[in-house]
């Protein structure tokens, strides 16, 4: 069983104000924090960038964090993946998309995701129990109150067979959710327990809390 980790970390980090997949946590890049993770599972490693950032030079250990291929990603998240995928090779079984965005997946979590989908299922994705009271809003007023019960909030890694993740990407959706592109085919997609520390940094407020995280 051959498996490949996708971790996209090509985004242009506006809500961060710099290319945050650089940015240092516990003395390591977000960037090798996801790659060193995502070894716990995969034969290979194929890493999206910003096109020029160790992509256009060369290996930039510190930049790339050991993956083995290198590629510059797309305008999209979507095409970011696909530019991954097209670098995984044909022999791949099982492929993982990781968001480069959050650095403490952990190892348990990785071999989580691919255990469900060598077990049988199409897809697996990890997911946390909404904890707080959900509301629909228009123009700042609320217009509903969401039923929490059966909720879940979606994590990354997600690993997919490699066939059916590479249908869901031929139809060139701009979609930010590979497994929601899996689900619209009609695919099994598991859910496993996520991980409360597995947060996406998205701000700089979001940088602290996981560099606390990383030293406790
Ligand atoms: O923008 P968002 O926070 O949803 O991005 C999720 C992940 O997708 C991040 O790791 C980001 O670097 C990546 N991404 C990408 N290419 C883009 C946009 C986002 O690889 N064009």
């Amino acid at each position: 069983m051959s498996v490949w980790v996708v971790v996209v970390a090509a985004g242009s980090g506006d809500r961060f104000g710099a290319p945050k997949q650089f940015a240092q946590l516990g003395g390591r890049t977000m960037v090798q924090w996801a790659v060193e993770a995502s070894r716990a599972v995969a034969d290979g490693v194929v890493l999206v960038l910003p096109a020029g950032d160790g992509t256009d030079d060369g290996a930039r250990p510190g930049l790339t964090g050991g993956a083995d291929v290198v590629v510059a990603g797309g305008d999209s998240r979507a095409a970011s993946v696909r530019a991954g995928l097209a670098a995984v090779p044909d022999s791949a079984d099982v492929i993982v998309v990781h968001d480069g965005a959050r650095p403490l997946a952990s190892p348990a979590l990785f071999r989580a995701v691919v255990e469900a989908v060598t077990g049988g299922a199409d897809a697996a994705i990890p997911g946390i129990a909404v904890a707080d009271t959900l509301k629909r809003v228009e123009d700042d007023a609320v217009t509903d109150t969401v039923a929490r019960t059966g909720l879940v909030a979606v994590q990354t890694p997600q690993a997919f067979r490699a066939d059916v993740l590479r249908r869901a990407h031929a139809t060139k959706s701009d979609a930010t959710d590979d497994a929601g592109l899996v689900e619209s085919m009609g695919a099994t997609v598991r859910v496993v327990p996520g991980d409360p520390r597995n947060i996406k940094v998205t701000t700089v407020a979001d940088l602290e809390v996981a560099q606390a995280l990383a030293t406790s």
